[in-house]
């Protein structure tokens, strides 16, 4: 059996390395900060709670969270109740949760931060405080910000969301959603068991951190929470383009990247959290296998055509229009009316709908003027009826 070297005790990190200890590796996980309060919203949808049951069924802190209120750049207000809850946790709690699995499972966790790995040699190695240390097999779970091996292609900008937010010491009942005028990204608010984190994410390429510190205090304002005393987060996160999801190289000889190292984030929704475990877990079972070279076409297979499904679309997600109005607006307004709309809406959102599948949805069951405009936003074909594109349509 190896010796495995995990650079990252996140989501990806953590379940990577119970795999791979559960297999009888010997496996040392290094994380410079171990359980945290990483920037993160911290929502786990069915997709998630389904797949990894021992997310719900734990005696840890967290929040499930049925309702959904979705704002409009003009402030037009419409109601979700998801049929699954959203389940929210703490950072810390989630991270420290998962890294206990991994050490139960056999897994050495290092509170050590990794300045580099060389993988020139027969064996990878990766240097703790200037020592070097040598591996079987490192997997590079870090993150998105850090960029600790030498010859892997980095995000650019056009990639990557800036994020700003708060931790609110206050408690609430419901997510919002809010979208901004002509602007690629969205403000949220997810309540957890003791506090809120509230923060607004926009592409890094189209605006400046200035913009996003302008809208999320203007929100904050409008909808009367408290900063005091609130702890001010920013983070990146990757917003993959379809080329990096198909072509970037996320294995070498005796290493592998998951999680937002490799860049396994929805660019529409910024989801990441699921996608961080599913894909340390494929790689887990991948290596534990002897064969981890399977490791891409099994997160293909699992879930990475979605993300490239959600690649294609998000610039007319969030930039384009239907019938004289942002995308975002309509959607808002065809909630407001119409139930069926409602329900696939309620399903995307809390994961039991994915987008592969959406247009055969689209196509079977929406009518008129709405199915034109998902059509228009999934850019396929509207039913081949006569329709006459008028407002958005009642239930
Ligand atoms: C503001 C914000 C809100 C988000 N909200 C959500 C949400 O609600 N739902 C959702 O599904 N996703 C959300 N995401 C995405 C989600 O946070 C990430 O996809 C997820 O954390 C990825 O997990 P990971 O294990 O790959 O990386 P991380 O969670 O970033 O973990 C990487 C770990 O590596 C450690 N590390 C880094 N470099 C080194 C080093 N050199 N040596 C040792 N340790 C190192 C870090 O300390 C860290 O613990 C959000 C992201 C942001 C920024």
């Amino acid at each position: 059996m190896g010796e495995i070297a995990i650079i990252g005790g996140g989501p990806s990190g953590a379940v990577c390395g119970a795999e791979l200890a559960r297999a009888g590796h010997s496996v040392n996980i290094y994380d410079e900060n171990l359980a945290w309060e990483k920037p993160c919203g911290g929502g786990l949808t069915y997709k998630a709670t389904e797949h990894f049951p021992f997310l719900l069924d734990n005696p840890h802190p967290k929040k499930l969270i049925r309702d959904v209120e979705i704002i409009s750049a003009e402030n037009q207000r419409a109601k979700l109740d998801l049929s699954h809850p959203i389940v929210i946790y703490s950072r810390r709690v989630l991270n420290g949760f998962l890294l206990d699995r991994a050490r139960e499972a056999g897994c050495g966790v290092h509170h050590r931060r990794v300045q580099t790995i060389d993988i020139s040699a027969e064996k990878p190695r990766y240097s703790l405080d200037g020592e070097w240390q040598q591996a079987d097999f490192v997997v590079v779970a870090s993150g998105a910000r850090n960029q600790i091996l030498p010859g892997t292609r980095p995000l650019s900008a056009d990639e990557l969301e800036m994020t700003q937010g708060y931790f609110v010491p206050q408690t609430a009942e419901k997510i919002i959603i809010k979208f901004l005028p002509h602007f690629e990204g969205y403000i949220w608010s997810f309540p957890r068991a003791d506090h809120i984190s509230l923060g607004i994410c926009g592409s890094m390429s189209a605006h400046t951190s200035n913009e996003l510190r302008t809208h999320l205090y203007a929100f904050v304002e409008e909808a009367k929470f408290s900063t005091e005393n609130a702890k001010f987060y920013s983070h990146v996160l990757p917003s993959p383009q379809e080329r990096t999801l198909s072509c970037r190289p996320v294995i070498g000889k005796n290493w592998a990247m998951c999680g937002d190292a490799a860049a396994w984030v929805d660019p529409l929704t910024g989801e990441g959290l699921f996608y961080a475990m599913r894909s340390g877990e494929i790689l887990g079972q991948s290596i534990a296998e002897g064969r981890p070279e399977l490791y891409p076409q099994r997160v293909r297979a699992s879930f990475s055509l979605e993300l490239e499904f959600a690649a294609r679309i998000v610039r007319r997600f969030y930039r384009g229009s239907f019938l004289g109005c942002s995308v975002t607006t309509r959607m808002v307004q065809f909630l407001q009316r119409n139930a069926v709309f409602r329900q696939l809406m309620s399903d995307l959102f809390c994961g039991t709908q994915d987008y592969s599948s959406l247009k055969n949805r689209v196509l079977g069951h929406l009518g008129g003027t709405l199915s034109q405009f998902v059509s228009s936003v999934l850019n396929i074909e509207p039913p081949a009826r006569k329709l006459r594109p008028t407002a958005p349509a009642g239930d």
